[in-house]
């Protein structure tokens, strides 16, 4: 009845189900939730779109990403700025010459430069085996222990020293004075959400939602010659070769009847005690207004608690260390092996992706099926 079945309509599905009926594949997307959108999903409450599955900050440096989405969507000028709370101490984040200044006094790069190599020095490291590391050669011991540890052991629910390096890296460190997050050319947010967004690229495409293909899988891969599987890789298997394991994030959503809460989309508290890594108050993503440009009187924000994935969780975040990948590797050459069924996407691949990854490799992935 279809050449594919789609099942997940998040980026990666959207992305596939757009391709394909753009080559007038016959396609159906199937999706376990009562609504599109996956993980980017936003709903309004208040007046604003609320990130349900937490803060998602489209950024790319790659040009056709780019071009891609604003086929469906125009985005906002909005750049992630997020501030460090550590005990009530406020820092500017990422790592640039404000978080410096504040942590050292400092006031040029020749000065921060030399604090960073002196700490660096200090702690004997030469070449970085883990993220504690890793992150003490890029920005120093303070910093390390006033906005890393805390905040990455509260996330990844161990101890730096287990963790890989490569997640520090996400983070700039910088000595100039820029606030910008990412290393991006380009950045915003949809207007409008990003559920508006997949609507857009899931256009005339049929949606099943509320449909579980884990549990009607007989029947479901009947409909189509082949699957594009945006599920948990090792949950496709029936988890035969162990569980993976991934990082689950709960939020804690309240709409104040104010209009401030915090002055900025996302405030990280860093410190270990705190029991949510970060709090992000949605309105700012908008600049606190609504479609027409008026002021919101209220606003909405998430308090967020990261904890680990248990069977029947929604799995959020890969834990990539040595061990996981290892045990996905055995689960991918199944998957290579697979004559009928593509995987991709965070939860097919595994993989610490960001959005704009997530949607270039769905149109790689694309090109190669489709042509
Ligand atoms: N990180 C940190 N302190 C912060 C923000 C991030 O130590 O205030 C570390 C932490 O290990 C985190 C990683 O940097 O997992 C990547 O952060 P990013 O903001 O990219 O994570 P995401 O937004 O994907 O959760």
């Amino acid at each position: 009845m279809y050449d594919y079945l789609v099942v997940g309509s998040g980026l990666y599905g959207a992305v596939f189900a757009h391709e394909a009926k753009k080559r007038n594949k016959k396609v159906i997307v199937i999706d376990k939730r009562g609504n599109v959108a996956g993980n980017v999903y936003t709903e309004k409450i208040a007046g604003i779109n609320v990130h349900k599955y937490g803060a998602h900050i489209f950024h790319t440096n790659n040009k056709k990403v780019w071009d891609y989405v604003n086929e469906f969507a125009e985005f906002n000028r909005f750049t992630n700025s997020p501030i460090a709370n550590y005990k009530g101490e406020l820092y500017s984040l990422p790592f640039n010459m404000y978080t410096f200044n504040k942590m050292w006094g400092v006031t040029t790069p020749e000065e921060a430069a030399a604090k960073i190599e002196e700490q660096k020095k200090a702690a004997g490291i030469s070449e970085p085996k883990n993220l504690e590391e890793q992150a003490i050669s890029l920005v120093g011991t303070d910093i390390y222990e006033k906005l890393i540890k805390g905040y990455t052991q509260k996330q990844w629910g161990r101890p730096c020293t287990e963790l890989p390096s490569f997640i520090i890296k996400r983070l700039p460190v910088r000595l100039t004075f820029d606030n910008n997050y990412f290393n991006a050319l380009y950045q915003g947010i949809p207007i409008g959400g990003y559920t508006k967004m997949i609507e857009n690229m899931l256009d005339k495409i049929e949606v099943r939602l509320g449909t579980d293909y884990l549990e009607n899988r007989g029947e479901l891969d009947k409909l189509a010659d082949k699957v594009i599987y945006t599920g948990a890789i090792d949950a496709f298997y029936e988890y035969k070769l162990g569980t993976l394991e991934y990082r689950c994030v709960r939020f804690e959503t309240e709409l104040l009847d104010k209009p401030n809460f915090q002055g900025n989309a996302a405030v990280n508290y860093t410190d270990a005690e705190t029991p949510w890594t970060r709090i992000i108050e949605h309105k700012w993503f908008e600049f606190g207004k609504d479609e027409n440009g008026n002021d919101l009187p209220k606003t909405v924000i998430s308090r967020e608690y990261s904890s680990e994935w248990k069977p029947g969780d929604e799995p959020y975040y890969p834990v990539n260390d040595e061990k996981n990948s290892k045990l996905y590797e055995k689960y991918k050459a199944l998957a290579d092996k697979e004559e009928k069924v593509v995987f991709g996407g965070r939860l097919g691949e595994y993989k610490y992706y960001d959005m704009d990854q997530v949607i270039a490799a769905a149109l790689q992935r694309s090109e190669e099926i489709l042509g």
